[in-house]
Parts: C-alpha cells; structure tokens; sequence
C-alpha cells in the first residue's frame, strides 16, 4: 500500500458510545472525555514520513447511527482499513460489529480486507458481559481478522489498536 498510495484510509466503525471517538482522540491527542458527544463524521488526517515520501493518514469516525446508511456505505466504500469497535459490557454491540463485517465483505471487491476488532472498556472488568475467550477464535480463525482489547479511558492498548491497524495495511506504527 505505502508504494501504491499516498492517502491511506482507516475508518472506525461500530454501535453508538462503544468509545470510537475516545479511542481515536485518546491516540490523537492523548485526552478522554467523560462526556458523551454525539458523533456524525468526523474526519481526522495526520502526515507520516516513511522513506522516501509522504504519507497521509485519515481516520474516519462514524456515527453508529442507522439514520446514516448512505454515509457509512460511502465511509465503507474508500476506507482501506476498518477498526471494528465493540464495547465489552455490551453484548449487542458485538453483534453489530459482525453485522458490520458483513456489510464490509458485500460491498468491498477485495479479496483481503484489512479489519481489526477492538474490544473496547476493558477498564469495565467487573461489568464485562464478551469474554476475550468467545469472541477472539471468532475473529482470528473464522474472519481471519485481527483482535485486540483496549481502554480509551485508561489508555491501556490504546496504541495497540493503532499499531494492528497499521500493520494491517503494512505501515510502521510510529505516528508523530
Ligand atoms: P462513540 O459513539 O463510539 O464514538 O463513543 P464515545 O467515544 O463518544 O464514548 C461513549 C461514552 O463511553 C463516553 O461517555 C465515553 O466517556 C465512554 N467511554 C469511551 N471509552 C471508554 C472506556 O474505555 N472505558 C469507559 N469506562 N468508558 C469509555
């Protein structure tokens, strides 16, 4: 990808305050809101050197809204690499994350699309309801995807997300 293409594009996706925003301005900008905002699409782009060149990096965060079908479509349609957010006190949001997949895979020709799962609010331990156990050999051995748990509020793998989803489209993971 880094010799075909200058603009490369991740988009988050995932049901409404499983934390995409978090995630994205916890990396970004090393900050964590307690408040919610509401999110319809936002569109974040950071320069990267790699040898020889420029590269730019956009992060698409999306609503988990249904009133936008159109946009995520659109979202989906350029994205390059997808982040796949769920929350692990929420059982129905990884549910959305698998509908999700499938819309990927019906609209995008590619035969390997680029898609991490993250497991988000792993801060919340004593209310999580998706064990790492069920959800992981789903998505590593059956998707042939990449898994990953973090925290945007304690900041705990928030790297680790960006690092997969890096290497997924073959980009180091240093970001400055
Ligand atoms: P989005 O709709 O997916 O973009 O979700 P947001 O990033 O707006 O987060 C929704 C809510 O969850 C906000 O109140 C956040 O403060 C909270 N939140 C986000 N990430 C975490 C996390 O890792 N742990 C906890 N406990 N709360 C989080």
């Amino acid at each position: 990808i880094v010799k075909e293409k200058t603009t490369v594009r991740l988009v988050f996706l995932g049901a409404a305050g499983v934390g995409k925003t978090a995630l994205i301005q916890r990396f970004l900008q090393d900050r964590f809101e307690h408040k919610y905002k509401r999110t319809v699409e936002e569109l974040h782009g950071i320069e990267y050197d790699v040898d020889g060149g420029k590269i730019r990096i956009e992060i698409m965060d999306t609503s988990g809204s249904y009133s936008f079908p159109a946009m995520r479509k659109l979202c989906i349609r350029n994205g390059d690499a997808f982040a796949l957010v769920y929350s692990v006190d929420d059982r129905e949001s990884f549910n959305e994350v698998q509908r999700l997949r499938d819309e990927i895979l019906e609209l995008k020709d590619e035969k390997h699309i680029p898609l991490t799962v993250v497991g988000n609010k792993v801060d919340l331990e004593n209310q999580r309801l998706v064990r790492t156990e069920d959800i992981m050999p789903i998505v590593e051995f059956d998707w042939n995807a990449s898994f990953v748990e973090a925290s945007a509020k304690t900041s705990e793998n928030v790297l680790g997300v960006f690092k997969e989803i890096l290497r997924q489209v073959n980009l180091p993971s240093r970001i400055s």
